[in-house]
């Protein structure tokens, strides 16, 4: 499909820091609950981000000023024309948005309707996933988490680097960031004894997300080359895992408790429209994939990832983390096409995501199992406190942004405090 690509050089009318994640050439969909009012019922919006701003879709469809037809649930990007419809949407606001254009710009009494300060909205998932399917294509965590799980063994398994493996995992524990994760209850072995009990190795996974916004027939695979124009957009995600948990239920089927209880997004769905000036070539890929996963060109992004901690005792997050989506092994669109090489139907609304992305140095793994490998190395963070693994209370923000000239492409944050397990029934 065709790519809308917003010049780097474009200005909005709306004011827009150089720092900032959403100038004129990200524009990513979102939905978010208005806080204007103290009804229980809150309005949700379906905006676009620019700048500290959404701006509200519907009201621009109300005057005439966009074709688009509001849903009001979080599943509106769906009602028109999948990744397509969605382009020709950017476009269409792009055109209000870019400083020469004064449909929008001079009229102020819309102006000040449509566009609403950020901090009035409470932001929820850009769409309800229906399902939620997790791989693992960061080459170094792969390795890494091999070479402590199964230290006997070579750090990748013998399918590693034929197949980009993956599990489905849950829907229905997606949430938006902002909600807090509850500390899971689990089974996990301890010495010789087998307990039941709240995890004690908690940890965080930097992940990319993407959602499916174009389905295919029951048995009809996606050809790899068509797999991108099924993807709406990606967002942050972080995959909490139980790692004590993890390690006594995983063999033979892989994850199952220790991952399914949260995973977190980030609110704003960047387009691969924004994302397209940042596609690069992959790592080398050896041996050569399979002709139904070989990408047909420059299929990964050069996204800057970070991880940051902040404790009750801290006054600031501090960065834990810097890794990057050029650590990826197997590009997004070799994960669709693989899941659908089977003829699995793929369903709007899907969500991906790729696996924890860590990069080479010591500093750039994307999870405390690896940062302080399994425990045995512990972070001493700026309080002077020291992390193995997360304590109630901690919270842990993911951001990433591509970074162009004069300008960023990002995700904002995806944000989350760690409350206390519950009870035990
Ligand atoms: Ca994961």
């Amino acid at each position: 499909m065709e790519r809308f690509v917003v010049p780097a050089d474009a200005q909005s009318w709306v004011e827009v820091s150089a720092d900032s994640h959403f100038p004129i050439q990200n524009l990513p969909f979102g939905a978010g609950f208005h806080m204007e009012d103290d009804s229980d019922d809150p309005r949700i919006v379906e905006c676009v981000r620019i700048g500290d701003f959404a701006l509200d879709l519907a009201v621009l469809a109300e005057e005439g000023l966009l074709d688009f037809e509001p849903s009001f649930i979080p599943l509106g990007w769906v009602s028109f024309d999948g990744p397509e419809g969605m382009s020709a949407l950017r476009r269409q606001v792009y055109e209000l948005l870019i400083s020469d254009r004064s449909k929008l710009r001079d009229r102020t009494d819309l102006r000040e309707q449509a566009l609403i300060p950020i901090d009035q909205l409470t932001m929820t998932l850009p769409l309800q996933p229906r399902a939620f399917v997790d791989f693992y294509s960061g080459i170094n965590h792969a390795s890494n988490v091999g070479k402590m799980f199964r230290p006997d063994m070579a750090p990748l398994l013998p399918n590693y680097r034929h197949l980009p493996v993956g599990y489905n995992g849950r829907a229905s524990s997606v949430m938006p960031s902002g909600e807090p994760v509850i500390r899971p209850n689990g089974q996990q072995k301890i010495g010789d004894d087998i307990v039941f009990g709240p995890t004690r190795e908690l940890d965080f996974e930097l992940e990319l997300g993407y959602y499916v916004g174009a389905e295919n027939m029951m048995g009809e695979p996606i050809p790899i080359d068509e797999a991108e124009s099924h993807i709406l957009g990606c967002v942050l995600a972080n995959d909490w895992s139980a790692r004590d948990v993890q390690r006594w239920e995983y063999q033979p089927l892989g994850p199952f408790l220790a991952k399914s209880f949260a995973t977190s997004i980030s609110p704003w769905l960047v387009t691969l429209d924004a994302l397209e000036p940042f596609r690069i070539e992959g790592m080398a890929q050896d041996p050569q994939p399979l002709p139904y996963l070989r990408n047909p060109g420059p299929s990964h992004f050069d996204i800057e990832l970070e991880v940051w901690v902040k404790t009750p005792r801290m006054e600031r997050p501090q960065l834990i983390c810097r890794s990057n989506t050029k650590h990826l092994y197997w590009s997004i669109a070799q994960q669709l096409a693989h899941q659908a090489s089977n003829g699995t139907p793929i369903e709007v609304g899907d969500l991906y995501a790729t696996g924890t992305i860590s990069g080479e140095s010591e500093d750039s793994y994307g999870s405390l199992l690896e940062l302080t490998w399994r425990g045995q190395k512990p972070i001493t963070l700026e309080s002077g406190e020291t992390r193995t693994f997360l304590e109630d209370g901690d919270v842990v923000i993911l951001t990433g942004y591509a970074q162009g000239p004069g300008y960023r492409v990002g995700f904002g944050e995806c944000r989350a405090e760690v409350l206390p397990a519950m009870p035990m029934g």
